[in-house]
């Protein structure tokens, strides 16, 4: 058995992100609030065969969990196709992470293909609501999609919190996971790529979330066990769960075993590093696979990231990064590191 690498602060390596690319069609107003963005060049992109090399070698270094996402996944051509391909590594866990308006179409070929779990992001059950955060009118394919993989196991919802914005969703969001069979989990607004005009203002904090579902609901219960999970889970008195995921001011660094990879092959130790490792060139190299581990393991081990965690010590805080800056810089998109 190979050892596992820990980093500077303990912390295990145990679950990966593949981008797949970083086209979407969807325009969020907190992730990509342009119509037009300086697209990764195709012959940069990860082939599936390079994708699942790196799968299997991170999974040598103790992954056990991959999740995909974008961009927007479902644009990937023949996505089923790759997630043969992980399934085939014997992975706890293969989930994706989806805005839903492809999702109906694929799903049968995605589960077939091995997929384990689905996350679709959904901010808003009100239709104008829906259009004026997304700038598509999209709502009945992502609800369709919903629809169709009510139930399945480890179903989740996941909804950007922006106050004085889509407050009144919860409630309606809640109901609507109920009736699927999924769990909720809100995500507090983050200050990460194309969020341009973030503000702390506009942040709904864990906090409050809870203040306002007590008023509506009654006495809340924390779950225990969160482990490594981004989310806090909590408890209403029908027995209802949810997550709330407090990046913004509570982060979870401290537990974090998560690597990320962009569509072009760039890996991110973090949601907020400001430059990644090229794994694409190791990948294009005449390296094998036990190379690269190497190069990995020791990469891992100097990692001592806790972006979020240092980010609610900045005074005057604002977004990471300007429209200049991301014109540059087009990893730091949230589009290209996948969320
Ligand atoms: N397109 C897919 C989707 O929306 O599910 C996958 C990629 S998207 C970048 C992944 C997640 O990042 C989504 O749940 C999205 O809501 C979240 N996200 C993007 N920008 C964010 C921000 N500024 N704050 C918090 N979450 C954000
Ligand atoms: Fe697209 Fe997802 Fe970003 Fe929305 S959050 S713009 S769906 S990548
Ligand atoms: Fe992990 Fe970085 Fe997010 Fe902290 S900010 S939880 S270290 S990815």
């Amino acid at each position: 058995m190979l050892e596992d690498p820990l980093d500077g602060f303990g912390r295990p390596l145990r679950s990966l992100r593949i981008s797949v690319t970083d086209r979407c069609n969807l325009r969020c107003r907190y992730c990509m609030p342009e119509e037009n963005y300086h697209w990764l060049r195709r012959n940069l992109i990860l082939s599936f065969e390079e994708l699942t090399r790196t799968v299997r070698i991170f999974q040598s270094l103790g992954v056990d969990r991959v999740r995909i996402t974008g961009g927007e996944p479902l644009l990937r051509k023949d996505l089923p196709v790759l997630i043969e391909q992980l399934s085939s590594l014997g992975l706890k866990e293969i989930g994706l992470t989806t805005n839903g308006v492809l999702l109906a179409p694929f799903k049968e070929r995605l589960f077939a293909a091995g997929l384990t779990r689905v996350t679709v992001s959904l901010d808003a059950l009100e239709p104008e609501l829906f259009n004026k955060l997304s700038q598509r009118n999209d709502l009945e394919r992502v609800l369709e999609g919903v629809r169709s993989v009510a139930h399945t196991p480890g179903l989740k919802l996941d909804t950007v919190m922006l106050k004085g914005v889509n407050d009144s969703q919860m409630v309606p969001l809640l109901d609507f996971a109920r009736s699927v069979g999924a769990e909720v989990r809100f995500i507090e607004y983050m200050d990460v790529g194309g969020a341009t005009k973030w503000s702390s203002a506009d942040v709904l904090s864990e906090a409050e979330m809870l203040t306002s579902l007590k008023e509506r609901f009654g006495e809340i219960v924390a779950l225990p066990g969160r482990g490594s999970a981004p989310a806090a889970r909590f408890q209403l008195a029908t027995g209802q769960t949810f997550g709330i995921i407090a990046s913004t001011t509570r982060p979870f660094c401290r537990s974090c075993d998560r690597v990320r990879v962009t569509a072009d092959g760039q890996l991110l130790t973090c949601l907020y590093s400001r430059v990644g490792r090229d794994l694409r060139e190791l990948l294009r190299k005449d390296l094998d696979d036990e190379e690269i581990r190497n190069i990995l393991f020791q990469h891992w081990t100097q990692r001592v990231d806790r972006g979020a965690e240092e980010r609610i010590a900045v005074a005057e805080r604002g977004p990471l990064a300007n429209p200049a800056e991301l014109q540059e810089n087009v990893h730091l998109e949230m589009h290209t590191r996948g969320g």
